[in-house]
C-alpha cells in the first residue's frame, strides 16, 4: 500500500488514451489498493489511473456520505452503454487543486465494466447523483479528457486556474456538445 504522487493539470500524461486490462493481475490490485490510499489521502471521491501516471482503464470511486454510505467500487474497462439527460454539476478534480467549476454532465448514465474480481457488471446511476457525475469524471480520464472540457464559464474558471498556478483552459479541447446544450436551455 502507498500513498502516489497525483499529476497535475498541464502534464500531458492525462491527455492520452489509457489500455484495456486484459488480466486483474496482481499488478492491477497493487494498483488499485494504492489508487484507494492516495484518493484518501487526498480526500477525494474519484481517483483514475491516468491521474498517478498509469495508462490503465481503471478508476476508482468511494460516494459515501453521512447520509448515505456506498461500498468502495473499482471499474475496470468501464464503457458507457446509455446516457440520458442534461444538467450542470459542480465538479472539481484532484489533478487541479483547488478549483472547482460548473460543467455538463449527463443526468442518467449505465455503464458496463469488469469488478477487482474480474466479473461484468452493467450500474445505472440516476439523477445526476454524486456517483453518476463521477462515473462520468472518472471514465473521461481514461480517454484523455478533463472536467473543463466540458465548462460552462472558460473564462471565469481561467481565472481560477491562473490563482492555482494551473495552465488555462485550450479552447480546442472544449467539447462540443449540441446534446446537452439542448437539454439544457429546453
Ligand atoms: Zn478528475
Amino acid at each position: 500500500m502507498a500513498i502516489l504522487k497525483v499529476i497535475n493539470y498541464g502534464d500531458q500524461v492525462l491527455r492520452q488514451d489509457a489500455e484495456k486490462v486484459h488480466k486483474v493481475s496482481a499488478k492491477i490490485k497493487k494498483l488499485i489498493a494504492d489508487m484507494f490510499d492516495t484518493m484518501y489521502a487526498y480526500n477525494g471521491v474519484g481517483l483514475a489511473a491516468p491521474q498517478v501516471g498509469v495508462l490503465k482503464r481503471v478508476f476508482v470511486l468511494d460516494c459515501s456520505t453521512e447520509e448515505n454510505p456506498m461500498p468502495q467500487m473499482v471499474f475496470i474497462n468501464p464503457v458507457i452503454i446509455k446516457k440520458e439527460g442534461a444538467i450542470v454539476s459542480r465538479e472539481g478534480c484532484l489533478s487541479f487543486p483547488n478549483v472547482y467549476t460548473d460543467v455538463k454532465r449527463f443526468e442518467d448514465v449505465t455503464v458496463k465494466y469488469m469488478d477487482e474480481r474480474g466479473k461484468t457488471q452493467v450500474m445505472t446511476a440516476e439523477g445526476g447523483s454524486l456517483l453518476c457525475r463521477a462515473i462520468q469524471h472518472e471514465l473521461d480520464h481514461l480517454n484523455g479528457i478533463l472536467f473543463v472540457d466540458h465548462v460552462m464559464d472558460r473564462f471565469g474558471t481561467d481565472e481560477l486556474l491562473k490563482t492555482n498556478n494551473l495552465p488555462t483552459i485550450d479552447p480546442a479541447m472544449i467539447k462540443d456538445e449540441p446534446e446537452l446544450d439542448q437539454l439544457l436551455v429546453g
